[in-house]
């Protein structure tokens, strides 16, 4: 049993982080290493934690979760210390790790498995090619956890029980070709590079892909998703070849013109601990660009004040909170997402509270491969029958795109309709023409 009684994780302590973190440095607890090789995997080592208050006895419920769930479970034992065990139902990190079966609804009927389409707009195995200037480049398919909501949930992680996912090829094969796209497309200036998630990239392979992209002379701007600093911040802090190799790539990109940065995934303020704090000077006092990306989530963050505080502290941190997305369709996480409705108003409370570059952008990834939209900028959004239309003109500039509101937020009659395929089918050509279109069914 991984037993961790004494390595509770303070949100914040009164001591400054970096002089906590040195005097535990040798502690296990503090080194990446010893999280990976015991991140929980399986529901027997799971069962271990769950011991005590609300989470005792629920084990079925998880593996009913688990049985649903798009995506296999990975977690880092400073995430399961994150939890409050006694709050197990209602616990901000629980949720977004942890499937309960007892919690899934039905899916929207507009679900797909990878809604965003991002295979259709792949011209090499391994590089999304939607946006005019940008390419999205999936340099692995595993993460340091693995969260309930990936839109990803096609290809990332391990298979579960209800997906089979579609694996690409291994990383230095596809490599070539995708450097050979690259070169022969200038137009493309920005690329980012995820999974999957950089912080299991070797530090060899992290500084051999950064390297590689900055020989490219047309890109301008590199980015580096990761969802590390929020789950496995002692990364930075204990891995000292990964984060060179990171810091690396960063000084050679300003020595070159190119800006390399670094895209966080916090949700929670909960989720910044002095691990964090530490691992965020490190990164800041080496020069690295830092900017979040969070998910808007129901029962995580979907209240205005835990937004505006998760804002205020990453600004404190030097991370500039770039986007807050609707939660994308992915199945078994319909109670987790929020209507657009709910996302204009959290987006109001939050734009005011500090400086307008570190307000994030509230946005809707479009279903169907539009991209990133305002959250406020529909054609036209019917709040009763809960859907939003978008153009991306962009993008695609002959198409809309509509995101659909969680069937759980409107009345009886309208999710009947929606369960109904004819009438599910006269929403979506309803709202088309009111958003001044003609209806084409595909
Ligand atoms: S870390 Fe990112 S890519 Fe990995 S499972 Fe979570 S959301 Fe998906």
């Amino acid at each position: 049993m991984t037993t961790l009684t004494g390595y509770a994780v303070a949100a914040v302590s009164s001591e400054a982080p970096m002089s906590r973190i040195a005097r535990e440095m040798n502690h296990e607890f503090a080194d990446a290493a010893w999280q990976e090789s015991h991140a929980v995997t399986r529901v027997d080592q799971l069962r271990e934690w769950m011991v005590s208050g609300a989470a005792r006895n629920q084990m079925r419920d998880v593996e009913l979760g688990l049985a649903r769930a798009t995506m296999a479970m990975r977690i880092t034992p400073y995430i399961l210390n994150l939890i409050d065990w006694s709050n197990f139902f209602q616990d901000p990190i629980r949720k977004q790790f942890i499937p309960l079966g007892s919690e899934i609804l039905p899916s929207h009927p507009l679900l797909k498995l990878d809604s965003l389409r991002e295979r259709e707009t792949s011209p090499v195995e391994g590089l999304v090619h939607r946006y005019h200037d940008k390419a999205l480049l999936l340099a692995t398919d595993r993460c340091p956890v693995y969260c309930r909501f990936c839109t990803r949930s096609y290809s990332v992680g391990l298979d579960t029980q209800s997906v089979s996912k579609r694996r690409t090829s291994p990383f230095q094969s596809r490599w070539d070709a995708i450097m050979a796209y690259l070169r022969a497309t200038p137009v493309i200036v920005d690329v980012v590079v995820s999974g999957g998630d950089c912080f299991r990239l070797k530090p060899s392979r992290l500084l051999a892909i950064g390297m590689d992209l900055l020989s490219v002379s047309s890109i301008r701007r590199i980015r580096f998703a990761t969802k590390g600093l929020a789950v496995l911040p002692m990364k930075v802090t204990s891995d000292h070849e990964w984060t060179d190799a990171l810091v690396n790539v960063s000084d050679a990109g300003r020595t070159r013109g190119v800006e390399v940065s670094f895209h966080t995934h916090f949700n929670h303020p909960v989720e910044i601990t002095d691990y964090t704090m530490a691992a965020a000077e490190l990164l800041f006092k080496r020069g690295i660009r830092m900017r979040n990306q969070s998910v808007l989530m129901a029962g995580v963050n979907d209240d205005p004040e835990v937004m505006k505080q998760l804002v205020k502290r990453l600004s404190d941190l030097h991370i500039q909170p770039y986007y807050v997305y609707t939660c994308d369709l992915v199945d078994g996480i319909e109670h987790m997402r929020c209507s657009v409705r709910l996302a204009c108003q959290i987006e109001k409370a939050v734009r005011g509270i500090t400086a307008g570059y570190n307000t994030p952008s509230f946005v809707v990834d479009s279903p169907g491969g539009g991209g990133k939209r305002d959250v406020h900028s529909f054609e036209h959004y019917d709040r009763q029958t809960g859907l939003a239309v978008y153009r991306a003109p962009s993008v695609r500039p002959d198409q809309l795109f509509t995101y659909p509101d969680p069937l759980q937020s409107l009345s009886q009659d309208a999710q009947a309709a929606w369960l109904d395929p004819q009438r599910a089918k006269r929403l979506l050509s309803d709202a088309v023409e009111a958003a001044g279109a003609k209806w084409m069914e595909v």
